[in-house]
């Protein structure tokens, strides 16, 4: 089977890989010729918003997926139409988790727990929602944030004239600040046959908006309220592939962050401590083979390298820790890299992450 892959950054290089061993041939559309995926796999390089290098992509291939929502919508349907390729997850997976508004809308449609928030088109919307909600609240861009970009944290009333614009006045949401004690996320698959299959619940540690450590936690009450939440995305969506829920753990329980349709850097670390990682789940799932059993190997956790390459030698001289690098020119800000660390149980694994954590440098 021809699997074609949107998206040439280090989710696509890492689907790429997990795909050989399946058998699956891959083809990747990237930006630039250096892009980590087009390093490791055949492709081609292209706008994601030119039907034209869409339509040649899906041309080649059975199943079309992608490793980045930021792709429009309506290129990729004009793309697909008329060449047989299917796309999986499907658009309305990538239409919802490209758009903060439509994103919330979706989780309260669910009854999914999120902050509540208001649409802001403007800069009088902004001020109509302050008075609604109170401070703080959380101004975000509608589209194209990451990492913690394209938001605002307005805490006092001297925060809130020029913040729109400040966002360069582009449609944004609003919504309110949450207290949270801590941040977690969950990765789930869901076949073309609609079976569900969740990896382990995590928890996310953030350095300056961006994600530095994840740490897969033991099962509990929050695990069975997580999967209720993805479950409610995946059927809703009629989903075939991987999707991850960023939610935040509050006293009152879960209240859902942001959805990603695809791969999701919290999952890494199942490269090496889980059964089946979420790149070969993806690829079954996408591939129409059954998914693969998601138990742990222990105690897991992933560090990124963000910056500045880690130290391959000294990294590897530790037992069970596995360093995956990109291929990327390290920019300050830029993930290059993560190292996974399996241990045999919680105390080891701290003792672990101590000795990797000061080999990781973070520029
Ligand atoms: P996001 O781009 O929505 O994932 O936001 C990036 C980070 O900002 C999150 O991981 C949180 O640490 C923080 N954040 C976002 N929204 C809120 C909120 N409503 N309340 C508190 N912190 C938030």
């Amino acid at each position: 089977m021809r699997i074609g892959i949107v998206g040439g950054g280090q989710l696509g290089r890492m689907l790429a890989l997990a795909a050989a061993p399946l058998g699956l041939s891959v083809r990747v559309l990237g930006t630039d010729p250096d892009d980590p995926a087009l390093l490791v796999a055949r492709g081609s390089v292209g706008r994601y918003d030119d039907v034209a290098a869409l339509r040649a992509l899906a041309r080649e291939v059975d199943v079309l997926t992608y490793e980045f929502e930021n792709i429009p919508a309506r290129a990729l349907a004009a793309a697909i139409d008329g060449t047989g390729a299917v796309l999986h997850p499907p658009l309305v997976a990538l239409e919802v988790g490209s758009d903060r508004l439509r994103e919330k809308s979706t989780f309260e449609a669910l009854g999914i727990p999120t902050a509540p928030f208001r649409d802001v088109p403007d800069a009088e919307a902004l001020a109509r929602a302050v008075a609604e909600l109170g401070l703080p609240l959380v101004l975000k861009t509608r589209r194209l944030g990451y990492d913690g970009k394209g938001q605002k944290v307005l805490r006092a009333p001297a925060d809130v004239p020029g913040a729109f614009e400040a966002l360069l006045g582009v449609p944004c949401i609003v919504e309110r600040f949450v207290p949270f004690r801590r941040e977690v996320s969950l990765v789930a698959a869901r076949s073309s046959a609609g079976e569900v299959v969740f990896h382990p619940l995590v928890e996310n540690e953030h350095r300056g908006g961006i994600l530095f450590r994840t740490r897969v936690l033991p099962e509990g009450p929050r695990t069975d309220e997580a999967e209720r939440h993805v479950r409610a995305l995946l059927d809703h969506f009629g989903h075939v592939g991987v999707l991850a829920l960023e939610m935040f753990d509050t006293d009152a329980g879960l209240v859902a962050n942001e959805l990603a349709p695809r791969v999701h850097n919290s999952g890494h670390w199942s490269q090496d401590g889980c059964a089946t990682s979420q790149f070969e789940q993806h690829l079954r799932a996408i591939a129409g083979l059954p998914l693969g059993r998601t138990f742990v190997r222990g105690a897991a956790a992933m560090v990124n390298c963000v910056g500045a390459l880690p130290d391959l030698a000294a990294l590897s001289a530790l037992p069970d820790v596995h360093v995956h690098v990109y291929g990327k020119a390290p920019r300050p800000g830029r993930k290059v890299g993560h190292v996974n660390v399996i241990a045999p149980d919680e105390a080891a694994l701290d003792a672990r992450l101590a000795e990797v954590e000061a080999l990781v440098r973070w520029a």
